[in-house]
């Protein structure tokens, strides 16, 4: 079954994360599937709580202590990063492979100068001289929209504004030109026109630099804008994955439909609202988990939601559902009240 394409970059198959809690463990993420071409951008979308940092967090061999991730296959560029060593994680971290974190004060260091953080991983990982590594942080400021970059090396991070800090985490990932970048909620912390430019630059950097990409956001606009590809999480599991025509065009499965507005919810919000606004609440992932994670929210729900969930792909666009259509015919139009 562990086909996976020659051409990706990033393969990952059934990807499975538990969690030992004291009232059980906790099946965050349950057997995940996908692919990642060099240059293409995926965009991972579900309400908080579905799994989509443990996710990204295991591929870049940063899950907490006590969590191990498995799966059948999790390669980055032929090598396998379920045996890889610690040594050669944190070496593929920061050179090849690089994060960026919705809070940049998790990953900026208060104590040092911005200068000294953006040059550390390039002085580690790169052969290079201290003087190349400065040039190299000065024309990635200048890249991320930050004026007066010589200046800024001297600065201490609480010095700086939100948005800068998190263009500075940008710079940062960007500083040993990566091909997969990995930003989780990037911009989450900042006012919403600043959101924009952020993302548009990242997506500028992106194509510039060829790089691979996956990013984590509630805004699908977003995902309309900047994603090739898109991956619906919910409970744990990917419910739905196609490319981002595909996915706007056809989204099948019922709590895709819900995000995208097209069915009628009760409670449902406006189209274009942000995600996370479906009614109800994401069922206990402790313990035995069986069926589909949706059928408590879901409009479509019956018995057999409870048992083994099928499911249906057409291409490369795939989604679970009891029902091969996910019930789309059954979609009433709006009624207006
Ligand atoms: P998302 O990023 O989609 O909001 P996460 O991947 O952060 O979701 O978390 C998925 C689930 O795993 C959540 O229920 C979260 O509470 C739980 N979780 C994440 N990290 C830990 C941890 N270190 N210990 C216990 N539970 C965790
Ligand atoms: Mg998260």
């Amino acid at each position: 079954m562990s086909h996976t394409p020659q051409d990706a970059i990033l393969s990952v198959r059934n990807l499975t994360i538990d969690i030992p809690t004291d009232t059980g463990t906790l099946h965050a993420v349950r057997g995940i599937d996908f692919d990642l071409k060099p240059g293409q951008t995926l965009c991972i979308v579900g309400e908080s709580g579905s799994g989509k940092s443990l996710t990204s967090l295991a591929v870049m061999g940063l899950l907490g202590r006590g969590i191990k991730p498995r799966a059948d296959v999790m390669r980055f560029d032929g090598i396998d990063l379920t045996t890889a060593r610690k040594r050669q994680l944190r070496s593929l971290r920061g050179a090849r492979m690089s994060m960026i974190f919705q809070e940049p004060m998790t990953s900026l260091n208060p104590a040092y100068t911005i200068g000294d953080q953006l040059t550390e991983a390039m002085l580690i990982h790169g052969n290079t001289t201290r003087d190349a590594a400065r040039a190299r942080a000065i024309e990635l400021l200048q890249k991320v929209g930050i004026t007066a970059a010589e200046s800024r090396l001297t600065q201490y991070p609480h010095q700086l504004s939100g948005g800068l800090r998190q263009r500075v985490m940008i710079a940062m990932a960007l500083m040993c030109s990566p091909d997969l970048i990995i930003a989780d909620e990037p911009t989450t912390a900042l006012d919403v026109t600043i959101q924009a430019q952020i993302l548009r630059l990242l997506k500028d950097l992106q194509r510039e630099m060829g790089m691979a990409m996956i990013l984590i956001t509630h805004d699908l606009g977003v995902v309309a804008r900047i994603a090739d590809k898109v991956a619906v999480m919910y409970g744990g599991e990917l419910v739905e994955t196609g490319d981002t025509a595909q996915i706007f065009a056809k989204p099948s499965h019922p709590y895709t439909r819900g995000l995208l507005n097209c069915i009628p919810l009760p409670g449902r919000a406006e189209r274009g609202a942000k995600l996370g606004t479906i009614p109800g609440i994401v069922p206990s992932l402790v313990g035995d988990v069986q069926g589909c994670a949706f059928r408590t929210r879901c409009p479509h729900a019956r018995p057999a939601c409870r048992g083994d969930i099928p499911r249906h792909a057409d291409g490369d666009h795939a989604f679970r559902c009891i029902d091969p259509q996910g019930f789309a015919h059954t979609d009433q139009p709006e009624v207006q009240p």
